[in-house]
């Protein structure tokens, strides 16, 4: 009989089985199913990123095992990236630590800093990871709601006076997965001093920081002043640059948390292959006008996908950030991705999977073509809800 750890055991359930299997039953019928639940950018890579990728290959250097903390000249670009993008200076040499997508980073930062029972705040809804990766090192996630009147930022006045002084690590998303919210950089200098009051280290979660609309700029968490003494913000090329097959990311800011972190890495991983990493640089030093094209599609099939869902009546804003649009539905979720499932063969994911307060909403991922999105917003036309 083989029996998992307890850690393992105290998973939450995997929250999206029941659309899962729905959608294979819709599918096994023949209906022509409009994914609109992923989040993986359905465009590939730009050819100059993969060309860059093709020459690394054919250097016998790189094949072999990466340093740790990433090459110095990916650092050096990662570095060159910010200033240019956030006016951050940072030093590549201990202030940016490569990650094999920023997935990694998240799931390992809390074995560095959280022993087993204690705290850490994690967005609800939020990217999986946050929760799972406090539970995978013994510690005890406190739930920060993301709520609708809050605009989405957690209330951190509502966050107990004992479970703020147990907390080390907060982590945070903007703009956010999956409420699409964008942050002020007022909110990240109320998160700098509450961090200070109660010694908490903050993991700003950066992954949409390029994907914006409408002249809408996010900020940094780093251009809050006196971030770098609290906090790093976590960076990834999986949704700017097409790149989510490839796994790099990298991490920036306080550098005796990026050491901690480094050290958990430095034990299970060997590294971000090299030529991924040569790929990372083109990305990062290239030409941008990739980031701005597909903003440019992502804003049409935004507003495209928004046309359908006020014919369904809902009233959703145009979100300024991310491939995401998250909607307030009348009832259950689940009931709802159901329906749009079932009567119209949309998938879109019930926003419970990414928490309890995500309940009462669907998240629809831009992740088709205007073409596709426009047969969707049809199918929900004909919908009688
Ligand atoms: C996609 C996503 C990630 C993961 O990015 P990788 O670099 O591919 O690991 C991290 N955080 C959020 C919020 C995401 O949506």
């Amino acid at each position: 009989m083989i029996k998992y750890a307890d850690r393992i055991n105290s998973l939450p359930p995997y929250l999206f089985a029941a659309i899962d299997k729905a959608k294979a039953e819709v599918i096994k019928k023949g209906v022509d199913v409009i994914n609109l639940g992923i989040g993986d950018p359905d465009m590939p890579t730009p050819p100059h990123i993969v060309d860059a990728m093709k020459k690394s290959l054919d250097n016998p250097a790189r094949h072999r095992y990466p340093s740790y903390e990433g090459m110095l000249s990916f650092r050096n670009a990662a570095a060159q990236w910010y200033k240019k993008i956030m006016n951050v200076a940072l030093n590549p040499e201990d202030e940016v630590l490569t990650l094999i997508g920023s997935k990694e980073g998240i799931a390992h930062i809390p074995l560095a800093f959280l022993n087993p029972g204690d705290v850490s705040l994690v967005p609800d809804p939020g990217y999986p990871v946050y929760n799972i990766g406090s539970i995978l090192a013994s510690a005890k996630p406190f739930k920060m709601p993301l709520l609708a009147e809050n605009e989405f930022l957690p209330d951190l006045d509502a966050i107990p006076k004992d479970i703020a002084k147990k907390a080390k690590l907060m982590f945070l998303n903007y703009p956010n997965n999956p409420t699409s919210a964008t942050a002020s950089l007022k909110f990240f200098e109320e998160v700098v001093e509450y961090a200070h009051e109660n010694d908490i280290i903050v993991v700003h979660d950066d992954a949409y920081s390029e994907m914006t609309f409408d002249g809408y700029k996010a900020p940094s968490f780093l251009n809050a002043s006196g971030a770098r003494d609290v906090g790093i913000e976590m960076h990834s090329l999986s949704k700017t640059y097409n790149m989510t097959g490839w796994r790099l990311g990298f991490a920036v800011g306080n550098k005796d948390i990026l050491e901690g972190l480094g050290k958990v890495k430095t034990n299970v991983d060997s590294g971000a292959f090299e030529s991924v990493q040569e790929a990372g640089i083109a990305a990062l030093t290239g030409p941008q006008d990739c980031v701005r094209d597909m903003n440019k599609m992502y804003r049409q099939r935004r507003d495209a996908l928004l046309t359908g869902l006020s014919e369904l009546g809902l009233d959703v804003k145009p979100p300024k950030a991310t491939f995401y649009v998250w909607a307030h539905v009348n009832g259950k979720a689940s009931d709802f991705s159901t329906m749009l499932l079932e009567k119209a063969g949309i998938v879109a994911t019930p926003g419970n999977g990414f928490g309890e307060y995500g309940e009462g909403y669907v998240r629809f991922a831009l992740t088709q073509s205007v073409e596709k999105i426009n047969e969707a917003v049809e199918r929900m036309r004909k919908l009688d809800i």
